[in-house]
């Protein structure tokens, strides 16, 4: 059974959807300012792949993601690019979602952009203010988080405790608490805006979540999630908003929230300068790797960026690799096999055993990981596990051809979530001088003279590539495999 932390419950819970096999999950999208950067990577990544798992466990999963196309940040860009502000967003959303595809995060059933949806968000405003849980003053529509006597309930914050957590979007002198955050902002001359029974306004930070999940979700849905960051203020005032509409509780079952990347310590984060954009990250490296850089953390865990890190990954990534390689281009045998079976050979009855049993301990052992809230460290674990005692029985000769194949298929079945094994890679062209390298040195080979094959071999390393000997003569391999 998958159990699930939940924040609002800040325990593991078993995960059983409200509606039978079907689940909706709505996960906060970016605000398309500027180029997406890898910590934005590593909550998609996150969430792309804990989609999927529930998608192959047989969930009928629908995924909703907003685009933030409306917001402060997005006024303040196009007036420094003296652009206009649709055009800043709209181009930076094309950026999000090209790196989204290349990163191969495709579990996304629906985008909804903030700005699509302003009748619904003035719609939503209008009952606020009906039902006494929204104000109007000078500037702007506030909710009044005094009325909502559950505020605080996600993050275990008191209504005092709200006051320092407000954003520019949120700040007017006027306000009954200081904590109070804007539904309906009255838009100054240049800003966006769009009429309203109110004022020429725009949407408030928190408000258009909430319109975009009542429309494809109803009041009630099974998950939400986002980094942990936007624990408070913002799930906490999406509560304060839909259940005030609605009167029902709670609006998401489940809470989850991706840890941190990090770099130094420090969240990565545009305003500290410290960001690598994912443009740039996969000019050097394959998306291949940035997923599995995400998912062999947990979740919920911060991760460090740092070369020495990726460099890990990429080692890992290469043993991945070969042990594919290896199984997909293994030669049936099994006329030996039978042999030594003949034989009673009792070392390969032991052997054949262990095989089978390999198998079925790697599936249990990654189950259990996956099942127990995302443990991808742990299933990864097991992986390396199966790579490096298939290795060892391989060298042996003890395997079928079917038992190759079945291992290959079970690593297909994971790499459905996963996205990092069989990734398909462009096929890379040897050039002439390398190939007429490994001639050289295949000649030395076959005369014997092992210095001189060694001193060729280093070259060839030199170049970025390395020769692998095997019974059908010999491999070359890039040496990174990005
Ligand atoms: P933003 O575009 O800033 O609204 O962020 C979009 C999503 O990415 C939100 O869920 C953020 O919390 C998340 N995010 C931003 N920076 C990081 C980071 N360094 N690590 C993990 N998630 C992040």
């Amino acid at each position: 059974m998958l159990k699930i932390y939940n924040t609002s419950s800040r325990k593991k819970e078993n995960f059983k959807p409200r509606t039978k096999n079907k689940v909706n999950i709505f996960v906060c999208g970016p605000t398309v300012y500027d180029y997406p950067h890898i910590g934005h990577a590593r909550t998609y990544i996150a969430f792309d792949m804990i989609v999927k798992y529930l998608k192959q466990k047989g969930y009928n999963v629908f995924y909703l993601q907003n685009i933030t196309d409306v917001d402060n940040k997005i006024i303040i860009r196009a007036k420094e690019e003296r652009t206009f502000w649709k055009n800043l967003a709209r181009k930076f959303e094309r950026e999000y979602l090209k790196d989204m595809r290349k990163l191969n995060i495709n579990s996304v059933n629906k985008y909804a952009r903030a700005t699509a949806h302003i009748k619904e968000i003035i719609n939503q405003v209008k009952r606020l203010l009906k039902n006494g849980f929204a104000y109007r003053i000078k500037d702007g529509i506030y909710y009044d988080i005094s009325k909502f006597k559950d505020y605080g309930k996600l993050s275990g914050r008191t209504v005092l405790q709200a006051e320092d957590a407000v954003s520019r979007i949120d700040e007017a002198e006027e306000k009954r608490n200081k904590g109070d955050f804007c539904l309906w902002k009255k838009s100054k001359p240049g800003e966006p805006n769009w009429k309203s029974p109110w004022f020429s306004g725009r949407p408030g930070w928190h408000i258009e979540d909430t319109a975009i999940t009542e429309k494809y979700f109803g009041f009630q849905y099974d998950i939400h999630g986002g980094a942990r960051d936007l624990i408070f203020p913002h799930h906490e005032a999406e509560i304060a908003q839909m259940e005030a509409i609605s009167g029902k509780s709670p609006m998401v079952k489940y809470w989850l929230h991706s840890g941190f990347l990090t770099v130094k310590g420090e969240k990565m984060a545009k305003s500290l300068g410290n960001f690598i954009t994912i443009k740039d990250f996969l000019k050097e490296n394959s998306p291949r790797l940035l997923r599995l850089f995400v998912i062999k953390t947990h979740y919920r865990s911060p991760i460090d960026y740092s070369e020495k890190e990726i460099e890990q990954v990429k080692n890992q990534l290469e043993r991945i690799d070969e042990f594919v390689e290896k199984f997909t281009t293994y030669p049936p045998d099994f006329a030996c096999e039978r042999t030594r079976w003949r034989a009673g050979n009792l070392q390969l009855t032991t052997e054949k055993r262990t095989v089978k049993s390999l198998i079925l301990q790697t599936k249990k052992e990654f189950e259990k990981a996956m099942e127990d809230d995302f443990n991808t460290p742990k299933a990864i674990a097991s992986i390396f596990e199966l790579i490096s005692q298939g290795n060892s029985l391989m060298n042996k000769n003890v395997l079928s051809q079917t038992e190759a194949k079945n291992i290959l298929e079970f690593l297909k079945k994971i790499d459905r979530f996963f996205n990092f094994i069989f990734w398909k890679k462009p096929k890379e062209k040897i050039s002439e001088n390398i190939l007429k390298l490994v001639e050289e040195r295949e000649k030395y080979r076959k005369q014997k003279n092992w210095e001189k094959a060694d001193e060729v071999r280093k070259e060839i390393n030199k170049i970025g590539y390395k020769i692998e000997d095997t019974k059908k003569g010999p491999k070359i391999k890039p040496v990174s495999i990005d």
